[in-house]
């Protein structure tokens, strides 16, 4: 492409992103198109020749864009938000231009040293103490998979990666049965297994792993011979926001010298407001913590922030130096590649630089306070209306709800909702009862969208 076609298409993908994030709230949340319309309509085959940037644009308008659930749309309620403010699309836009590989501070020193300063800048914002140390990961999933791996060699005296796990001990690593599937796929891809992750009952309202039952575990496999290698905890579980007791959870896991990870993948945006910090009360004397920027912060994907208590262990877990990847001549550098599974990195740190400043952290909390209150505005309300139950109370800005009627009930209310397209919302089950999942996060959402929430959910219950 010659550089007045790159600036003419240039502008007109930033101006189709502006115009389609203008005309989001007329299009339906969730996707329409009936599975594999999609793949029918592309060609079987690649083209031999060059097309026409038109015809690919229009394709792009015609046959793409249907087929695209909205997820900066303001009345997507579904799973958890995946935000992108626009002013960190602005920072991806550059990014993509210089498209620059940051595993090495040399192969671009403002990326590895912007990103030591945001996660400086990240750490206070909500609010841990300066000794620990952040890095940013592609994924919650990739930060919880580093923080098993450093539990595994931990655990082995750092021979796992040489000499494998076939003749070591049988590790084990705890935690409750509200955490997210990334943490299984941890232990799967770790090697360790997920025979060895030991579910922990959970009690209370915030059903949170029981410390006296995580104890009791730990003590049992010990006298079985097996070896703990550490536990995880979470702050605002998928399903329902359920949080761990992390100060009881953590004294536990230390009495027996075990490492410990928070996923906080969604809930931790939140506690840029003071007030919801009692949530993870605690967790300053955590190992490993994870939260995405990428969720509820406005931080277009990717963006994970991985902080650690002492960086050193992730870096003797995944550092690796062939004489290729040396920096030479360079004292106090940061490699990042190497305090993560993946050798490449993109350049996130702009994105998060460009997010604080703009919105500064009293604009990020207005969102997010927006959100909670909105959010426990809309159960309050199905409370108070015939047929509907709260399954569980807002944690945060989650919470679940269901027909009295019963669960094929419940099913066909979320299906009509959803292939309606006014607002988005998914399903989940608590101790065994399906629920529909509601949340609140989306970075453009006002007031009127969850009067409007409220509207549809109570006039299709009704039309059922
Ligand atoms: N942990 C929790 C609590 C989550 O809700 C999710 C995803 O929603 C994840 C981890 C995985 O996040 P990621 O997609 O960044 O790997």
């Amino acid at each position: 492409m010659d550089p007045l076609d790159f600036e003419k298409w240039s502008n007109r993908a930033a101006q189709w992103g502006v115009d389609y994030r203008k005309t989001l709230r007329d299009r339906p949340v969730r996707a329409q198109t009936p599975a594999g319309s999609i793949y029918n309509a592309i060609p079987s085959a690649p083209p031999e020749t060059s097309e026409d940037m038109d015809a690919i644009f229009d394709d792009f308008e015609n046959l793409i864009l249907p087929g695209m659930t909205h997820w900066q749309h303001p009345r997507f309620f579904a799973y958890f938000p995946a935000n992108a403010a626009p002013v960190s699309v602005i920072a991806e836009y550059l990014v993509s231009a210089m498209a620059a590989q940051c595993m090495l501070w040399q192969t671009s020193p403002a990326a590895t040293e912007l990103e030591t300063r945001m996660m400086e800048w990240l750490g206070t914002a909500i609010g841990l103490p300066e000794t620990f140390t952040g890095v940013i990961q592609d994924s919650a999933s990739s930060a919880t998979l580093a923080a098993v791996l450093v539990m595994r060699e931990r655990a082995l005296n750092w021979q796992g990666n040489i000499a494998g796990l076939k003749s070591g001990p049988q590790l084990r690593i705890y935690c409750s049965g509200e955490v997210h599937t990334s943490i299984d796929r941890a232990l799967w891809v770790s090697g360790i297994g997920s025979d060895n992750l030991v579910r922990i009952p959970t009690k209370g309202p915030m059903r949170s792993m029981d410390p006296a039952a995580l104890d009791a575990a730990i003590k049992s496999d010990i006298a079985a011979g097996l070896t703990p290698a550490g536990v995880i905890a979470c702050t605002g579980g998928t399903s329902t926001g359920s949080c761990d007791d992390l100060r009881a959870v953590i004294r536990v896991a230390k009495s027996h010298d075990l490492f410990t990870h928070i996923d906080a993948a969604w809930a931790g945006a939140a506690m840029i407001c003071p007030e919801f910090r009692p949530l993870w009360d605690g967790v300053e004397a955590a190992d490993s913590i994870v939260f995405n920027p990428h969720k509820w912060l406005g931080a277009q994907f990717d963006c994970s922030a991985h902080f650690l208590r002492d960086p050193d262990l992730l870096v003797k877990t995944l550092a690796i130096q062939p004489e290729y990847l040396k920096t030479h001549g360079q004292d106090g550098i940061i490699n990042y590649s190497e305090w993560s599974v993946p050798l490449g990195r993109r350049f996130r740190a702009l994105k998060l630089w460009f997010l604080m400043r703009f919105h500064g952290i009293d604009g990020l909390r207005s969102v997010i306070r927006n959100h909670v209150d909105w959010s426990v505005w809309l159960a309050d309300h199905l409370r108070e209306t015939d047929g509907f139950e709260i399954v569980t109370d807002p944690i945060l800005s989650l919470f679940s709800f269901r027909l009295t009627s019963g669960e094929a009930q419940t099913q066909a209310l979320l299906e009509t909702i959803n292939a309606d397209g006014e607002i988005y919302l998914t399903q989940t089950r608590v101790n065994g009862t399906y629920a529909i999942r509601f949340q609140a996060g989306a970075f453009d959402m006002r007031r009127d969208d969850i009067e409007k929430a409220l509207k549809v959910i109570t006039q299709t219950a009704r039309r059922l």
